[in-house]
């Protein structure tokens, strides 16, 4: 399924509030389930003008929203689900002044609602990467270079990202407050297993991995050197440009609160790389049954 959606199939499959309410309950309850209040297994039909289905034997509601992001959203369904939709099937996202235009809602609610979706997109808690693992980081801001992006409001300093990417598979990336040895480290351990081969640069806060159990090969940038056999970190600096091609020339400013948010939507969209046309799936099944995060 490396077929990306068109947009006249996400249409005429989730166009309407009723059918993406119908989606959800789909991902949520069984079709023939035992009703909480009546005991008995019961069909469910919707409730004409609310977001519930009622049990056919006693009548009981059931709530297919409740918990998930959607619940108290004013918002239309219909357009949560062209958020997303936007978000899986555009190389380099969307910003929320295209949603807002698109829509028809206000920037305010464009911006939290990408900021809500992106919430459910962080898989860094899907195991440890192994194999050949490429580690590297990049600077994000700052003055000079790529002077049309600018961070929200007085925010001048470059930010970090660290990248962790298991070739042929997925890829972490982390949003860290410097280079220090024990960050990277920290990083590592928590994302890479120790059966690994690392492949990094020759950054000093990684040297010694190899005490940690590591096997660990560099590759000396400031030599010159970028590739000796499978000595590289070409993959994960491939990421990058890309990431830096959607931050700079898609949402022109981001506010560094939000990197991470950022990092882990363009994270979400490579580890789907292979599988396009399931992206949107993935992330409405990711919406529809992770317990809703409190926002501020
Ligand atoms: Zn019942």
């Amino acid at each position: 399924m490396n077929k990306k959606i068109s947009l006249r199939n996400f249409q005429r499959n989730y166009g309407t509030n009723a059918q993406c309410l119908e989606a959800i309950k789909k991902l949520r309850f069984a079709d023939d389930m035992e009703c909480p209040k009546c005991k008995q297994v019961s069909a469910f039909y919707p409730v004409t003008g609310r977001t519930s289905y009622a049990c056919k034997l006693c009548g009981y509601h059931l709530y297919p929203l409740a918990g998930t992001i959607f619940e108290k959203s004013t918002t239309p369904l219909q357009y949560w689900f062209f958020a997303m939709y936007l978000m899986t099937q555009t190389r380099s996202g969307t910003s929320a002044k295209q949603l807002e235009r698109m829509l028809g809602v206000t920037y305010k609610t464009a911006w939290r609602m990408f900021k809500q979706i992106r919430l459910l997109m962080d898989e860094s808690g899907g195991g440890l990467l192994d194999g050949v693992v490429e580690i590297d980081e990049t600077y994000i801001g700052g003055k000079g270079s790529n002077r049309a992006f600018k961070w929200h409001g007085n925010e001048k300093q470059k930010e970090i990202l660290m990248g962790m990417l298991q070739r042929e598979g997925k890829a972490y990336l982390k949003h860290i407050p410097n280079t220090g040895k024990y960050t990277l480290v920290t990083q590592i351990q928590n994302n890479v297993s120790p059966t690994a081969k690392l492949m990094t640069d020759e950054l000093a806060g990684y040297v010694n991995l190899h005490k940690l159990g590591y096997e660990h090969e560099a590759v000396n940038h400031s030599r010159k050197e970028y590739i000796r056999g499978e000595i590289h970190t070409q993959n994960i600096e491939g990421l990058w440009g890309g990431l830096k091609r959607g931050i700079y020339g898609v949402y022109r400013i981001v506010s560094k609160k939000y990197l991470q948010a950022y990092a882990d939507e363009y994270a979400f969209r490579y580890n789907h790389r292979n599988e396009a046309g399931m992206m949107f799936d993935i992330l409405l099944r990711q919406i529809a049954t992770v317990k809703v995060l409190k926002l501020s």
